[in-house]
């Protein structure tokens, strides 16, 4: 029997088997089989999704990490085709050498090619680049009892669209051919200043963004009364100079699941103090690997356990820019009062890029993100109050971190779910899904 699989925040607890495939062309067999077992499945990347995105309602995943070479790539232009199990560290460790990079890349480089494009996964640079499925030039797609289809915009383009950011419900995704970004180094230039509170964060974005490719902050979730929503800003670019390296950080581990979380209140609080304290007021500049950059949670394997054997929920919203001021200054005020949160909450404006996906998550705006250890008072009495300022402010969540969004919100902050139902392969679903929809 295989190891079960779970998602990343461990929560809900509903360990998954998987059903994993070595070659593409073993695909469409595999995948009937399955089916015919079982009677329905899901693709199932590397489980970096945190909520019940990546969980099969018959809790049989078709495991896709087997699949992960590269098939072709033209270092001229930086066109790259692979299987649809590769993960973004895998794809960055041939590109990088050749000058290249990813033009997204979420803040794990441990997710899957595939599941990057059923998420339509988001970055630092969303103000600039969109998300990750502005950047596929074609994939190929998977239903059962079909024979296998390409998709791109201009071939199946109703499907192209409904399976970027398709939550892996409208087939597998087996090979996907990505447009990369020539870099000149892998290294990234840095400012990063601290901020006070929340209206400065809005003014530093407003003046900064359009300069960087990067941007992003940090967010002390406990800070309450006038420091509410201080934190610190940070802005990058890719290096002009310097040599182009592969990551070879030594990852730490987080040997044990402890019985509870080791995040509390006071631990938290002492870190956020720390934290801030320890960032400058003035503006400072330096010069960053990419790993700890971007990824600076990959380098402890197995962080989530830290939250305890009950898991955790990581809340993440997208607020429009009109509403998006006031609407974080409630949210903040109402997690400082709760007491809860975690030691990286990250404040981001999103641009105006539109994706070509159905059901992507960014809009024109500001998302905050941060985890929170599960407990009855978290789906009781926190998460409600959140989901209220949410609404209230035309927000929405991000399915890929979810847990617990209403059927009812999901339907009103996702229009297009109908159009994704319609073309959804009935022998897929998700926990997710059948949790918000049926
Ligand atoms: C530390 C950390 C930081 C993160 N930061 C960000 C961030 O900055 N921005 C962001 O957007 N996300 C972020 N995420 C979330 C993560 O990037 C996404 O959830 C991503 O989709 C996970 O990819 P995966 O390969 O692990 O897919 P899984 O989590 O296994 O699956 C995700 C979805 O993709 C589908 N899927 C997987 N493979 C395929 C396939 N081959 N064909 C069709 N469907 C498929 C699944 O059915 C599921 O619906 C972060 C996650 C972590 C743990």
């Amino acid at each position: 029997m295989s190891t079960p699989l779970y998602s990343w925040g461990r929560f809900p607890r509903r360990p998954q088997r998987g059903h994993s495939c070595v070659w593409l062309d073993e695909l469409p067999a595999h995948l009937n089989r399955v089916i015919e077992d079982h009677s329905s499945s899901l693709p199932y990347g590397n489980g970096r999704s945190y909520g019940d995105s990546c969980l099969a309602a018959s809790d049989q995943v078709l495991h896709m990490r087997s699949l992960d070479r590269l098939i072709e790539a033209d270092w001229d232009t930086g066109v790259l085709k692979v299987e649809a199990g590769i993960t973004l560290a895998e794809v960055l460790a041939v590109a990088i050498p050749r000058g290249w990079f990813l033009p997204v890349t979420p803040g794990t480089q441990f997710a899957t090619v595939g599941g990057a494009i059923a998420n339509d996964v988001h970055g630092k640079n969303h103000h600039v680049r969109g998300t990750f499925g502005r950047h596929v030039r074609s994939f190929g797609l998977l239903r059962h009892g079909q024979p296998e289809m390409a998709c791109s915009p201009s071939v199946n383009a109703s499907l192209f669209c409904a399976s970027i950011g398709g939550l892996g419900l409208t087939g597998v995704i087996h090979w996907a051919q990505l447009q990369l970004m020539p870099i000149r180094a892998s290294q990234i230039d840095t400012t990063t200043v601290r901020f006070a509170h929340l209206a400065e964060f809005f003014s530093l974005s407003d003046e900064l963004d359009d300069q960087h490719e990067y941007s992003v902050a940090w967010v002390d979730c406990l800070a309450k009364g006038a420091d509410t929503g201080r934190g610190v800003f940070i802005v990058g670019d890719h290096a002009h100079y310097g040599s182009l390296e592969v990551g070879k950080r030594a990852k730490l581990s987080m040997p044990i699941t402890p019985p509870v979380s080791l995040i509390n209140s006071l631990s938290l609080s002492a870190f956020n103090n720390l934290y801030w304290r320890v960032h400058p007021s003035q503006r400072t500049q330096g010069r960053s690997a990419y790993e700890p950059f971007f990824y600076p949670l990959d380098r402890i394997l197995h962080w989530n356990r830290i939250y305890g054997r009950r898991g955790f929920q990581q809340y993440q919203c997208v607020i429009p820019t009109a509403n998006a001021e006031a609407a974080m200054g409630e949210l903040l005020r109402a997690i400082a009062d709760s007491g809860q949160g975690s030691f990286l909450a990250v404040l981001k404006r999103c641009g105006d890029m539109r994706s070509p996906g159905l059901l992507s998550f960014p809009m024109p705006g500001t998302s905050l993100a941060l985890d929170f250890a599960q407990s009855e008072h978290l789906e009781n009495v926190v998460f409600p109050r959140l989901d209220d300022i949410v609404r209230a402010a035309g927000g929405r969540l991000y399915p890929a971190k979810d847990a617990h969004m209403s059927g009812a919100d999901f339907r009103q902050a996702y229009p297009a779910w109908e159009r994704l139902e319609a073309l959804r392969d009935p022998s897929l679903m998700s926990r997710f899904w059948s949790r918000v929809l049926l």
